[in-house]
């Protein structure tokens, strides 16, 4: 490399403005809005599935309480139809029969009519879920449609930045092939230290271009260097490359 030659600073400046182009697009790429969103959307869901299964227990429980009501209603009016029967159709002759048979009759009356009461209080108290559960499922729908939609937004916007990476990666290539094997090397020892700025262009009307400024010593020696060059600051161990 002649000492004017800035092709390879030029090309390192331009490989490190793609590395921190690459970072800033994988950073986005993995903070998109929409994971966010679909983490919600997901939590919800999972809340909802919860809910639901527990009130939809609740229900069955009742349910099954309120059917063995309804049961033992209708067979205690089914005894009690019979004894009915039995008390019309001629057999009982003795009044005294008869009037147990009454009483037994008005006992299974009584039993039917508490069972039929609790049946209806059961019912009452099971309506309210089944309304729970027609609008947790509704509003599972509305998730589900939610998430589908946010989804294919996702798909939509990491696919773009896909694209960014991929022609930031071919240019970061290019520009990589035009600096030698040992200065891309140093530059990714120092990038590990120094972040977005290991390497820096000569400024003289900025403290050097240095982030930490160059000690005036440090400033007055790159002055003096020939345009082309390429090292590290003595001060901070940044790599310099001087363009002018
Ligand atoms: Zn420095």
């Amino acid at each position: 490399m002649s000492d004017t030659d800035t092709s390879e600073i030029e090309a390192l400046l331009l490989v490190q403005r793609l590395d921190n182009t690459l970072d800033q697009l994988r950073f986005k790429h993995a903070n998109l809005p929409q994971r966010e969103a679909l983490a919600t959307i997901a939590s919800d869901l999972d809340s909802l599935s919860k809910a639901r299964s527990k009130t939809e227990a609740q229900r069955d429980d009742l349910r099954k309480q309120q059917r063995s009501l309804e049961t033992e209603a209708s067979d205690v009016e089914t005894k009690a139809n019979s004894l009915d029967a039995r008390l019309y159709d001629g057999s009982v002759t003795s009044p005294k029969e008869a009037a147990a048979l009454g009483e037994e009759i008005e006992s299974l009356r009584a039993r039917q009519s508490d069972f039929e009461d609790q049946s209806i209080e059961l019912l009452l108290e099971i309506e309210p879920l089944d309304d729970l559960l027609v609008n947790a499922e509704a509003k599972g729908g509305e998730l589900e449609a939610a998430k589908q939609a946010k989804e294919v937004e996702l798909e939509a916007a990491a696919s773009a930045i896909d694209e960014e990476i991929a022609t930031a990666d071919a240019d970061r290539a290019a520009a990589a092939a035009i600096v030698s094997e040992a200065n891309m090397e140093l530059y990714a020892k120092l990038r590990i230290t120094y972040g977005p700025d290991a390497v820096i262009e000569f400024d003289p009307a900025h403290n050097g271009g240095c982030p930490v400024a160059m000690p005036a010593v440090e400033l007055d020696r790159w002055k003096h260097l020939p345009t082309g060059s390429l090292e590290p600051c003595q001060d901070c161990g940044r790599m310099v490359g001087k363009l002018i």
